[in-house]
């Protein structure tokens, strides 16, 4: 069974070249899915890769909040973050929290190339895998499996 993924793709300014290098070279694999990314890495990516990239505003704009949003309406399967660490960000704050967006919606996420191409390559992106989702309706940690 094949089925096509939502996933949303940033990378900080200092990234945005190893971003496009690994989503070039993974283009058949990306071609397969839907794809969303914050505003300039979105347009450097259609313009690279020749697909279509839905665009969120840029991350310091919101970008990064919107991708959250998407994560916690359950509308993204996958994130790849290509977060700076050796730059201040002047949106710190938004990225710690699409980071724990992810986390807590349990979404697959790659935030270097090494795991970025884990994913990408992995057979359970395309064969069904169920992924557990936090249990809202209770207090603590529980997660189902939709
Ligand atoms: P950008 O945003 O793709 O608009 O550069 C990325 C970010 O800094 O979060």
């Amino acid at each position: 069974m094949n089925h096509s993924q939502h996933i949303a793709l940033v990378a900080h300014d200092n990234m945005k070249s190893a971003l496009l290098q690994w989503a070039e070279f993974n283009r058949g694999s990306l071609s397969h899915h839907h794809l969303y990314a914050t505003g300039t890495t979105g347009a450097m990516l259609s313009l690279a890769l020749d697909l279509p990239v839905a665009r969120f505003l840029s991350g310091p704009h919101g970008g990064d909040q919107q991708i959250g949003a998407k994560i916690a309406e359950g509308q993204l399967d996958m994130l790849v973050f290509f977060w700076d660490p050796l730059s201040a960000q002047p949106h710190d704050p938004d990225v710690k929290a699409l980071l724990r967006m992810a986390t807590v919606w349990n979404v697959p996420t790659a935030l270097n190339t090494a795991s970025a191409d884990m994913l990408i390559s992995s057979p359970l992106l395309t064969n069904g895998y169920s992924r557990a989702r936090p249990l809202l309706a209770r207090s603590g940690s529980a997660y189902a499996v939709d």
